[in-house]
Order: C-alpha cells, then structure tokens, then sequence
C-alpha cells in the first residue's frame, strides 16, 4: 500500500534544495573512497595524508555556491571575518596576476593557508564543511611533495627522479604525485551540485571557495541567486568588491 504522506522536497528557493543533494554526494564519496583505499592499500598502495598534515590547505580551491552554503553554515563569525579577509585578498590576487601560474603561485606564498586551518594542531577547524577538493586530494608521496616550493627548488636532476618515481607509482596519473582514481570518485558531487543548483535556481553558480562563502552569508546576494537573477546577483557581488572573472562565475 502506498503511504498516505510523503516527505515534501525543500522548496527549490530553500538553501536545503541545493545543499541536501550534496551533503548526499559527499556521504557517498566517502563510502566509495574509503572502499577505494581499502583495496589500493590492501594491494601495497600508501596514503601518506592524515590528520595534523595540511601542506595542501595554501591551494586556491573551486567549489560550487551550492558547497559554499554548507561552509558558510558552519561558520562562527569570527571565521566568516577570516573568510572575507581572505576572499579580498584573493580578489586583489585575481585583478592583478599575469597569469593562472602567477595566480596560483601567489596564492600559495602571499595568501597562504586557509582561515580554517588550526596552526597548532595541522587540523580542519570545520573538517565536516569543508569542500569537495578538501575530501578528494591525497597524496601518494609525502608531505612534502605537496609543500609550496618543493618542485620549484628542485635540481633538473630531481625533478627528473620525482617523474620517474611518479610514473612507477600505482595510483597516480603518471604526472604528479596526488591519487587520480580518488579524484574521479568525486565527480559525482560536481555534478550534483550543477544539477541542484540549475534546478533550484536556474542558474549555476562557481567560483573561488573563500569568496563564495562570503557571498552565501550576504542574504542580498542570495535573494538574487535564488531568484535566478545571475545579472543581480553579479552587481550585488560587485558592491560588495567581490565580483572578478577568475573568482565569480554565474551562468
Ligand atoms: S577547508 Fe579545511 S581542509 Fe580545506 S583548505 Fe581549509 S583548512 Fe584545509
């Protein structure tokens, strides 16, 4: 017999409409990707990523306005501050670099570690909210390998050592060091959050992670989003010194 009831869907201008199928797809990934590293480690693979190592956490990071909002959820104010601060930055970043080297290169050494890094410990003060490219990156080298200025201060003789080493080492894409299947595994939360977000709100929204957060905690933002108005929701960001090409992607 059918149920009387049904559980009604969120309606689609609720923040829950694009943020439920993702909180979904990030628990399935980390089924998947557990079940993923059981085996590769069972067959001699190593993953040398794990609490207190965060050489990764000065990396620009792209997500989805529909992540951003589980970020920005989980924020205490002092951090949602600390994101603003870092999203200016990266927008000041953005105007001014030559290049996506530059951009990505400045990010690392003058920008550098994400607010939500706890110093002292190594660990993700909101280790449950943080994006899909923070559950996806890992590593078949060690720490060190991920660390700002280690390919560059390499001798031509090393970094020939580290693409030979690479090409031998199971799990990676023959190039660098990160563990490629781990990040194909997510790309159905990518695509989960395209398809929330369209849905919802006919429109997609993209960008850089701390400036995405910062504009799903500005409620003016978030009314255009929601009304499917990219052209509103664009001059709002703007207002606000937070709307760049690199940064800020609405369509
Ligand atoms: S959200 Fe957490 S894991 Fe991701 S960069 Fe920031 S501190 Fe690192």
């Amino acid at each position: 017999m059918a149920p009387l009831t049904r559980r009604a869907s969120p309606p689609p201008s609720s923040p829950t409409a694009v943020t439920a199928p993702v909180q979904q797809a990030y628990a399935r990934y980390g089924r998947q990707a557990g079940q993923w590293t059981a085996q590769y480690l069972a067959k001699g693979g190593e993953v040398f990523c794990g609490a207190g190592c965060y050489f990764c956490c000065d990396m620009p990071i792209r997500v989805s306005l529909a992540e951003a909002l589980i970020t920005a959820q989980a924020l205490t104010p002092e951090q949602a501050r600390a994101f603003e601060k870092h999203a200016r930055a990266v927008g000041q970043n953005a105007r001014t670099a030559r290049d996506e080297d530059e951009f990505v290169q400045r990010h690392r050494i003058e920008i550098s570690f994400c607010p939500l890094l706890d110093r002292e410990t190594g660990a993700c003060s909101q280790y449950d909210a943080r994006p899909t490219r923070c559950r996806d990156t890992f590593s078949a080298f060690p720490a060190h390998f991920c660390a700002c200025g280690t390919w560059e201060n390499m001798t031509r003789r090393e970094q020939a050592e580290y693409r030979r080493e690479v090409a031998r080492t199971p799990g990676t894409d023959g190039e660098v060091h990160f563990i490629a299947p781990l990040e194909h595994l997510s790309e159905p939360v990518w695509a989960a959050a395209s398809k929330a977000m369209r849905k919802a709100w006919g429109l997609e929204v993209w960008g850089d992670f701390w400036t995405l957060t910062t504009l799903a905690r500005d409620p003016q933002f978030m009314a255009k989003v929601q009304a499917g108005d990219g052209r509103g929701a664009w001059s709002q960001a703007k207002s606000r010194g937070l709307a760049h090409a690199v940064t800020l992607e609405i369509g």
